[in-house]
């Protein structure tokens, strides 16, 4: 509840250049699991702003995946409403036009086709788009070399590291340049460096296109990068930070980038 009220007069100097509409509005979403025994997400309220850089933090089994799930509409809320521009989200047929146009998704396991190459498992997400292989290939290609795959883009997902295999995966999640990412747990199964560079990258991203992050993570240190931080505890919203800086815009607040880039 505290957080919707904060969210609402978030940007309000900069009203004119703000759309009307934060792209993501969660009204009195709820998410029950075993017939009610287990409520991983309770009577959440929540806006995203266009253009926001949130994280979205919390203990493991908090309800930070379940909450995921349902702002992407791969699971659907038990009780509550999730609007993207304003406009409630019903049906199935809804999402998915949005996941192919709009949302892209990042998890902490890759989820690659280990018998593609990199360049194979982005173009991948460029199919049934009326696009011709050349230009699949094209645009995969050149988004795979703005995450620093150039050289290895014809390799086998099985020959590449954690990190790698994490940025084929943020290369397919924004090749067909959606206004929302989404990354849960994107650095939970890499190497220290590895973790720095990845969120590295998604800040970068963020930054250059402008798209709205949302970033889930049980780390703090990675949570204090984006200037808006949402904590979950028991599937509730029990805090949610937001840093006013002085550079805020229309398209939404700065992420810290690391010295280590
Ligand atoms: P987090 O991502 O923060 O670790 P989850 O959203 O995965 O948390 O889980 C929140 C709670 O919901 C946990 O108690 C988990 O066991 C439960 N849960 C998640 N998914 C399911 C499911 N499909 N069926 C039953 N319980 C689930
Ligand atoms: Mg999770």
């Amino acid at each position: 509840m505290l957080m919707a009220k904060a969210v609402a007069s978030a940007g309000s100097d900069q009203s004119s250049e703000k759309p009307a509409q934060p792209l993501i509005t969660l009204r009195a979403i709820s998410r029950l699991y075993d017939g009610g025994a287990i409520a991983a997400v309770r009577d959440i309220d929540l806006e995203i702003g266009v253009g926001d850089c949130v994280a979205i933090v919390g203990a493991s089994g908090s309800g930070k995946s379940s909450l995921v799930n349902l702002l992407c509409g791969i699971d659907y809320p038990t009780a509550g409403t999730v609007s993207w521009e304003g406009r409630p989200v019903h049906t199935r047929r809804n999402w998915s036009r949005l996941r192919r146009e709009s949302i892209g998704i990042v998890f902490q396991e890759f989820n690659l086709m280990p018998t593609l190459t990199a360049l194979e498992n982005v173009e991948l997400a460029l199919l049934g788009r009326g696009l011709s292989v050349g230009r699949r290939n094209a645009r995969a290609a050149a988004v795979l070399e703005r995450v620093g795959l150039k050289s290895r883009m014809h390799n086998l997902t099985t020959t590449l590291s954690g990190g790698e295999r994490q940025r084929v995966a943020i290369a397919r999640a924004i090749v067909h340049e959606p206004k929302l990412l989404l990354a849960d747990e994107p650095t939970g199964n890499l190497d220290s460096i590895s973790v720095a560079n990845v969120a590295d990258l998604l800040f970068r991203l963020r930054e250059k296109t402008g798209m709205t992050l949302i970033l889930v993570t049980h780390d703090d240190t990675l949570a204090a990068r984006c200037p808006r931080r949402v904590r979950i505890r028991d599937g509730v919203i029990v805090d949610d930070n937001r840093e006013v800086t002085a550079h805020a815009s229309g398209r939404g607040q700065a992420c810290h980038m690391s010295s280590a880039t």
